[in-house]
């Protein structure tokens, strides 16, 4: 017979040794990237080490840089006082809690850390799980189920997505922040479905804006759905004291279902929670799959958060600080005439560029100046929005503000005169 071309699945298989998976499409189309941005002489703006605490300033490649691109919003990372807290529950517990908190798994520090978690956001309880990103996925996933319909604003995380698709519920999304869209949804769909859940973000981590809270709960109460507000990017940073978006509307945190944090930002350890009701994190602690059937929070990173945690409670000047750089970033951005879309200015502020070669242009010009800031490009977000996203912490020095919205101005200013992006190319 003759050979079979040394592409076709049947000539790979009866190779000797492990499948090569450089041969996979999207292996191949992932390099075809790098050898294309490496023909333009664009350096990886991914992967670059920080060799310290990344915070306000950071050292790459052995120098400080302004650093915009850490979620470490209330500089605890690295605060002495959450290094003790860890060091502390190493000496006690050592680093691992080596099994599921249902078998052998528990530590005092975790019913700890949830007690503080379900004080600060004003609930009865919270569970705590080894990723936010997990945290979404094992919750939705396992909640939501066939003959139930999730709805999502369009720029969700995709742990809200990844937990929508394994939940194998119907889903739909609606345009980002378009509340008539959502209720047109329910108006159409609620009667079809069994539970329907509706998940937003309390700041958008691509956009930094927030949606209309009180008009959600308006909604879900009206149509009988369950609302789940990711606060990745709110809780320590929205409402006078950090509290996070129901703070910000003073509205009773008890009429939301969900309220779903990360302890990898503001919290500054690893891991991720749902905050809610007794019966539901009691519900979640007896059957989600990715609570009963992966390991405790590792000891130090739960002693992390909750030192944090405490930190935050007793220094809410922090959270005032966050705001005040951001707010300064955001006015200064806009009259040096960036575009920082729909941004509300609190953690998250991007400078969309509209181009994804001008956004990793302007990322790699911004590092030789000692600022970090990264791009987002296509297909993470669509083309025309590529963008860089800033992050601003509670340290940021107002020096240190200004002269980023400064160089990015001056940086873009050049490129668009250069004609730099894949526009330029492709005429
Ligand atoms: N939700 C949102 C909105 C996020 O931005 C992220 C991560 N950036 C996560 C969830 C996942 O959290 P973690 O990185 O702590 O797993």
């Amino acid at each position: 017979a003759p050979a079979a071309s040394p592409s076709t699945p049947a000539a790979s298989a009866h190779k000797p040794g492990a499948f090569d998976f450089s041969e996979l499409a999207p292996v191949r189309q992932l390099r075809m990237h790098r050898a294309a941005a490496d023909m333009i002489g664009l350096d990886n703006p991914f992967f670059q080490p920080h060799e310290g605490v990344a915070g306000a300033t950071s050292v790459l490649h052995g120098t400080e840089h302004d650093n915009f691109s850490s979620y470490n919003y209330l500089g605890l990372t690295g605060d002495p006082r959450v290094n003790a807290a860890a060091e502390a529950a190493i000496r006690t517990y050592g680093t691992s809690a080596s099994a599921s908190r249902v078998v052998a798994g528990e530590r005092p520090v975790h019913g700890a850390l949830e007690a503080a978690l379900a004080r600060l956001h004003g609930v009865e309880d919270a569970v705590v799980m080894v990723s936010g990103h997990a945290t979404n996925v094992t919750t939705i996933g396992h909640l939501l189920g066939e003959g139930d319909l999730v709805l999502t604003d369009a720029l969700v995380h995709n742990s809200i997505s990844e937990g929508a698709r394994l939940s194998g519920a119907a889903r739909k999304n609606f345009p980002h922040d378009d509340l008539d869209a959502l209720e047109k949804l329910l108006i159409d769909n609620r009667h079809r479905y069994e539970n329907v859940l509706i998940a937003v973000e309390g700041i958008y981590s691509m956009d930094g804006d927030f949606p209309d809270l009180p008009r959600l709960i308006r909604l879900k109460q009206e149509f009988g759905a369950w609302l789940l507000v990711d606060e990745a990017h709110s809780f320590g940073v929205l409402g006078k004291t950090g509290k996070g978006i129901a703070e910000h509307f003073g509205i009773d945190p008890n009429t939301v279902e969900m309220w779903m944090g990360t302890l990898s930002k503001t919290l500054s350890a690893c891991g991720g929670y749902i905050a809610g009701s007794k019966a539901l994190c009691d519900y979640l602690r007896a059957t989600a799959p990715g609570f009963v059937f992966s390991v405790g929070l590792a000891p130090p990173l739960a002693a992390a958060a909750l030192a944090s945690a405490e930190i935050l409670e007793q220094e809410p000047e922090r959270v005032a600080r966050l705001a005040a750089n951001g707010q300064r970033f955001l006015t200064r951005a806009r009259a040096a005439g960036l575009d920082t879309g729909n941004s509300a200015g609190y953690s998250v502020i991007p400078v969309i560029v509209g181009d994804s070669i001008g956004a990793a242009t302007l990322s790699n010009r911004l590092l030789k100046r000692r600022i970090n800031a990264l791009p987002i490009v296509f297909p993470a977000v669509a083309e025309k929005s590529a963008r860089l996203r800033f992050f601003i912490t509670s340290e940021h020095s107002d020096a240190q503000i200004d002269r980023a919205v400064a160089a990015t101005a001056e940086e873009l200013a050049l490129l668009r005169e250069q004609n730099v992006g894949f526009g330029s190319l492709v005429k």
